[in-house]
């Protein structure tokens, strides 16, 4: 159980289980803080509390958040909340009484006492007691350090790092509703023990794709927090439930549990064993493969997430609620966004607030992609060939599919690649007769109509625009050779370069599921970046690097329609209308044209030009190798691709482009 476990072996861990429900409470296991860890954060507060009492008497210090959520993770903050009420109180007392001792003590009682007296904690702004904790933290407390008050924050904060304990501490002095949301988690923990293992999972899984994480460093990411309360409202909705609504908790509490805090109804039941344990049944294999089946399908734009009422609520409601609150008095509405979930006790408050389209149509993509892979027998057997299955593939990083991470910029500079082999034999014999007689500059003479074929099929066949700048990243001393219909290419010296093998597929191998399974898996596996390690259990994939190829042309391409969707269909449809048999399925050049003709006027085409275009991406068309391993590569650099159209056209361009190479070559005069 190691705090820092590398990807590859917490895969290798993972596959040793024997079943999915097993590999999930794993990751409890291996992510929970250790003992000793808890015990040191336990000291540090401690050491915080004795601290701080010498200059906030009576203050307490309380742990919240992830430390104590019963959802820890070894490298997680530490978040504290200071609470002054006692303070206050404290402070109020000792002014009544110095007061009662003559008029103008009170100033020489201030100036005597601790760094506290300088301040009257019930005038003194969030920002001035901010800015008190931070020094009693940076000059009192033993190895703390970089400590920052972060006063512009939702919640004001001041940040610490403890260098000797390896741990990143918050402390707010705001933060109630925290303390209560952090008991509430507690509570749900311990009312179905299903819960962590899917969180944990779903975190992790989160992580990998890019879709949480912190929002300081992260973008409009979901932040953790979040993300539980998306699985606790997916298990509230479960049939039966596995949790009940918070509405249904609050009514089952007693007297005692009574709790407003900052006018929200905190109440639930403090004792958990008060509430009957759920009737559902389901086991954590199918809860996991639910969860992403339910937000595949989730209408997030018009509902609202309502953990208090345990179902969705017609975003409409919201509209109007905010309208008649404008110009009252009445409390505002919570901010509605692509994603609205309200926080089960502050109920104007969306958690979700500082999400964007994109980090929720990535949500709902990886969603679907999980929800699809869970399918397959794959995710639900464990392989008898020692290879990886269960949880272990939802964890292949975003980066590594090709797709762009939900909060950050887009793919740019992803290293999607599609190869096209030297295939002489493809070109027509007259064609091959007089290539064959140009020595080096054969494989030039090749690549100059591989380009001419692909920029055709993209012009031609696809309607996509092609704009050709001007050679870059080319080398050697020659100048541009003009091979290329048109394209203007420089030629290096055509010494060998040795690459790797080209790219392809060797998930197919691997893949001991069901037909379906290994389709989906193969061609997800064929968008594999090339960037960073391959993920666990894939073979070694080759880069290209512009400085190693012969020669290379850099373009632009606009696609204006989704002229990969819906092919098979109009394609069928095209050939049922058409005036004889003799178009094979699959399709020749022309028939493919007519395929993109219609696509693009059933999507009101015509209109090019004025609107902008659908997707827009570089192209680096490399010339690659020596006498025995000669291919042409391109390279896609989509500028982003939050949408995930980019990443179905390269999908359909892997084999689309070949095939659609290879006829035209053919053709070649
Ligand atoms: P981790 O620190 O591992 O990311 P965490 O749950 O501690 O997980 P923080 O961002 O540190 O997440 O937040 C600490 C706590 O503050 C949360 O557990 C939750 O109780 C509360 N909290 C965080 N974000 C929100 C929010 N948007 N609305 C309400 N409460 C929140
Ligand atoms: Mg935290």
């Amino acid at each position: 159980k190691s705090p820092s476990m590398s990807p590859e072996l917490l895969s290798h861990a993972l596959c040793q289980a024997n079943s999915v429900a097993e590999q999930m409470q794993m990751l409890v296991d291996l992510f929970e803080l250790s003992d000793s860890e808890r015990s040191t954060r336990e000291l540090l507060i401690a050491l915080l509390q004795e601290v701080f009492n010498e200059f906030f008497p009576e203050c307490k210090i309380l742990a919240f958040g992830s430390s104590v959520n019963t959802f820890d993770i070894h490298s997680c903050d530490l978040d504290l909340f200071l609470d002054l009420e006692n303070t206050k109180t404290f402070q109020a007392r000792a002014k009544n009484s110095t007061e009662q001792a003559g008029e103008g003590q009170w100033e020489d009682a201030r100036s005597e006492d601790s760094i506290l007296s300088d301040m009257d904690l019930a005038t003194a702004s969030p920002a001035e007691v901010l800015d008190l904790v931070a020094t009693v933290l940076r000059k009192c407390v033993p190895g703390v350090h970089k400590v920052q008050a972060v006063s512009s924050a939702r919640c004001p904060v001041v940040k610490f790092t403890h260098r000797d304990l390896g741990l990143q501490g918050d402390i707010s002095i705001n933060n109630r509703l925290a303390v209560r949301n952090t008991r509430f988690l507690q509570l749900c923990c311990s009312l179905d023990k299903r819960l962590r293992p899917l969180v944990y999972t779903i975190r992790y899984w989160a992580k990998q794709k890019q879709l949480a994480g912190n929002p300081f460093g992260g973008g409009p990411l979901l932040n953790n927090y979040a993300l539980t309360l998306l699985v606790m409202f997916f298990l509230q909705n479960r049939d039966p439930p596995v949790l009940p609504a918070v509405r249904l908790l609050s009514a089952a509490a007693g007297e005692a549990d009574k709790c407003i805090t900052e006018g929200w109804d905190c109440t639930f039941p403090n004792d958990p064993s008060m509430l009957p344990p759920s009737e559902n049944t389901e086991d954590l294999c199918s809860l996991l493969a639910c969860f992403f089946n339910f937000y595949s399908q989730f209408d997030f734009a018009g509902s609202v997430i309502s953990l208090r009422e345990g179902r969705a609520l017609p975003i409409t409601g919201f509209l109007s609620a905010e309208e008649e609150a404008e110009g009252s008095a009445a409390r505002a509405g919570p901010r509605l966004g692509p994603m609205t979930v309200l926080d089960p006790f502050e109920l104007s408050h969306n958690v979700a607030g500082n999400l964007n389209e994109r980090t929720e149509r990535s949500f709902r993509q990886e969603c679907q992609e999980a929800a699809k892979y869970c399918r397959s027998l794959q995710y639900q057997r464990k392989s008898a060939k020692g290879k990886v299955w269960g949880v272990v593939r939802l964890f292949t990083p975003r980066g590594a599919s090709g797709g762009a991470p939900a909060g950050s910029g887009g793919g740019a500079g992803k290293d999607l690649v599609i190869s096209i082999p030297f295939r002489p034999a493809s070109l027509p014999e007259a064609v091959r007769h007089q290539l064959q007689d140009a020595g080096d500059r054969f494989r030039h003479l090749w690549f100059g109509k591989v380009c001419q074929a692909v920029g055709r099929v993209f012009e031609g066949v696809l309607a996509c625009g092609l704009l050709r700048s001007g050679a870059e990243g080319a080398r050697g001393e020659e100048g541009p050779s003009g091979v290329g219909g048109g394209n203007e290419m420089q030629v290096s010296d055509p010494e060998v370069v040795k690459q790797d093998a080209p790219a392809v597929c060797k998930e197919e191998e691997e893949c001991d599921s069901s037909p379906h399974a290994k389709c989906q898996q193969g061609t997800k596996r064929r968008l594999l970046s090339q960037e960073g390690s391959p993920p666990p259990g894939t073979a070694k994939r080759p880069r290209w690097d512009p400085a190693d190829a012969l020669a290379v042309l850099n373009w632009r391409c606009q696609v204006w329609h989704k002229v990969w969707a819906r092919r098979r269909k109009v394609r069928r449809e095209l050939l049922k209308s058409g005036p004889g048999d003799g178009q094979p399925e699959g399709g020749g050049v022309e028939l493919e044209t007519q395929v993109t003709e219609r696509i693009a006027l059933e999507e009101g085409g015509g209109a090019r030009g004025a609107a902008a275009a659908l997707l827009e991406f570089g192209v680096e068309v490399g010339l690659l190798g020596g006498t025995e391993d000669t291919r042409a590569v391109l390279r896609f650099t989509p500028e982003e691709d939050a949408s995930g159209l980019f990443q179905d056209l390269f999908h359909f361009l892997e084999s689309f482009l070949p095939r659609m190479t290879e006829k035209l070559l053919e053709r070649a005069e």
